[in-house]
């Protein structure tokens, strides 16, 4: 493996590291900004690659937002952006679940774990859906009766095809329970030559999600590890660094792979999506979970092309 390249304060080295590519695809926590704190220089940096004549995507693995959401806040934040140029988990989620499982009608509604993100998105495919953000699912504790419904399936709906989990803010034993009866396959018909279980998508993986210059636990560790440990099952991811995404991306898009760059913070979701994706680059960043010496471990999931201190870097 060829070391990466430093490119902070190389000034021909990003001029011609910046030649190589046409689009960038670029992971927005740890990149752009901590939580609400965009890092100084951001909004310059897009609006230069922009005026470079170079496309630049928002991938971001994040699913509580909607893409309408997400445009709001980087436009907030004052970097130039359309809808079209924003791909999240949550989006990527529904579109796989409209245009490649497309469940037939009536066992097609989806049980939510997550946050007001993923049920735009899944609206935005015509996506039925329940969970979620429905306060009734917002209950602490369990009644006796709540087991007893969840174990004969009285107290599920028997067209959930599907549970997603992703990032929730509000996940509690209640949910679990319920996503669980679903995986499981208690709500379905007694049908012999059906399991009549529930598909068991994921948003993403992510172990941490980073806020406020620290770190919060992520989808990986707040809803989809627990419901993995239950079921003894592994989701289907459709976050980074999962090649359905890169997949659709490339398929929205119309990408030239090696004409593209991945900028990322983290080594096993963004660095690994461009890698296994067979990009022509890929460039960390420094502001966000992993170091220089996480790649330099032996076992180290992906190693960069690139890196630099921060994304504004590139500014030369
Ligand atoms: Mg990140």
């Amino acid at each position: 493996m060829a070391e990466p390249q430093y490119l902070s304060g190389n000034s021909p080295a990003i001029s011609a590291f910046l030649d190589k590519f046409d689009t960038f695809l670029i992971d927005c926590d740890g990149v752009l900004w901590s939580g609400d704190h965009v890092f100084d220089g951001i909004p310059e940096t897009i609006k230069l690659l922009q005026n470079k004549g170079k496309r630049t995507v928002f991938v971001t693995n994040n699913s509580t937002k909607s893409r309408k959401e997400y445009y709001a806040k980087l436009s907030s934040k004052g970097i130039p952006c359309q809808v079209e140029d924003i791909f999240g988990s949550s989006y990527s989620a529904a579109i796989y679940i409209s245009r490649i499982l497309k469940l037939e009608p009536p066992r097609n509604k989806v049980f939510v774990l997550g946050e007001a993100g993923i049920e735009a998105e899944l609206a935005s495919e015509g996506i039925a859906y329940l969970g979620g953000t429905d306060p009734k699912y917002r209950k602490l504790g369990m009644e006796p009766e709540d087991f007893a419904g969840i174990a004969d399936g009285s107290a599920l709906d028997p067209d959930v095809g599907v549970v997603l989990a992703g990032l929730d803010f509000h996940i509690n034993y209640y949910k679990l329970a319920h996503a669980h009866g679903y995986l499981c396959g208690n709500h379905a018909s007694k049908d012999a030559n059906k399991s009549g279980k529930a598909v068991f998508l994921a948003t993403n993986m992510d172990s941490t999600l980073p806020m406020c210059h620290s770190f919060f636990p992520g989808a990986g560790s707040a809803s989809v590890v627990a419901l993995s440990n239950m079921t003894g099952d592994q989701p289907l991811a459709l976050g980074k660094p999962s090649q359905a995404m890169m997949d659709a991306v490339e398929g929205k898009f119309h990408l030239d792979r090696s004409r593209t760059c991945m900028i990322g913070d983290r080594l096993n979701t963004d660095i690994q999506f461009g890698v296994q994706g067979h990009l022509g680059g890929t460039l960390a960043v420094l502001t966000g979970v992993n170091k220089k010496a996480d790649w330099e471990k032996a076992d180290a999931p992906a190693v960069p092309a690139y890196y630099v201190d921060g994304l504004a870097d590139l500014r030369g």
